[in-house]
């Protein structure tokens, strides 16, 4: 019987990764809400939208299609945006640093948390993000809330965006790591915090093997 696995937690503690490592291992298909943000982040961004006036806000929504589309070589979806593969202009500092405002606005939230719940409703899914297991799939067979001490979560995160060829310092990684953790925990939409039915695993000391491990060995409970 296939389940719907809700990650949810802080920034930069793998959550992705992890996803990514149980779904393929379950044979789920991974949906990293992350990127969704991120992609109407990019495209308010590229068409200087001005995200303190709503109609604006709105009409830019009405325009944009999001999909998920395979890349057979990683065998993970990539985030389009009207047929536009933006994966590669989403991870960057820019981005990072804007994208939690842009998630905090009522009417990109309902956006996103639509197409979410149309991906999920065939099951077998790993789905991370902030807000999985509260609103997008409250049902959730199995939620777990990731979390890590702030240095090792902004050190594991420099060494990805080094690996990616983005320069960067710990210090602004530690600066952005609190701040998206400060908008998303305080926000009025949805709020990050775990659910109550949520498990809590500290990624803090555990390797990324460790990690997918704990989350199996919970969704074959
Ligand atoms: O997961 P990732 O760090 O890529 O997410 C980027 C940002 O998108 C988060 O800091 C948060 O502001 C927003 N987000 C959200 N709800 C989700 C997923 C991401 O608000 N479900």
């Amino acid at each position: 019987e296939k389940i719907i696995i809700a990650l949810d937690g802080h920034a930069g503690c793998g959550k992705s990764t992890t996803a990514k490592a149980v779904a393929k291992e379950l044979n789920y298909v991974f949906i990293d809400t992350g990127a969704m943000y991120r992609a109407v982040t990019h495209n308010f961004l590229t068409n200087e939208v001005d995200i303190a006036d709503i109609n604006d806000v709105n009409k830019a929504l009405s325009k944009i299609s999001l999909k998920f589309v395979l890349n057979p070589s990683t065998g993970i979806g990539e985030v389009h945006v009207n047929g536009q593969n933006v994966e590669p202009f989403i991870r960057n500092m820019e981005i990072t640093s804007r994208v939690s405002d842009v998630a905090a606005i009522k009417e990109v939230r309902v956006f996103c948390v639509k197409e979410q719940q149309t991906m999920g409703k065939d099951k077998g899914i790993v789905m991370d993000g902030r807000d999985i297991g509260t609103v997008v799939f409250p049902n959730a067979e199995l939620k777990v809330f990731m979390t890590a001490d702030v240095k090792v979560r902004a050190k594991r995160r420099l060494k990805e965006m080094e690996s990616k060829g983005v320069s960067t310092s710990l210090e602004d990684v530690i600066a952005d790591i609190e701040n998206r953790d400060h908008i998303d925990s305080t926000r009025k939409e949805s709020p990050l915090k775990k659910a109550d039915d949520a498990v809590v695993v500290d990624t803090s000391g555990l390797t990324i093997e460790e990690q997918v491990a704990s989350i199996l060995k919970l969704a074959k409970a």
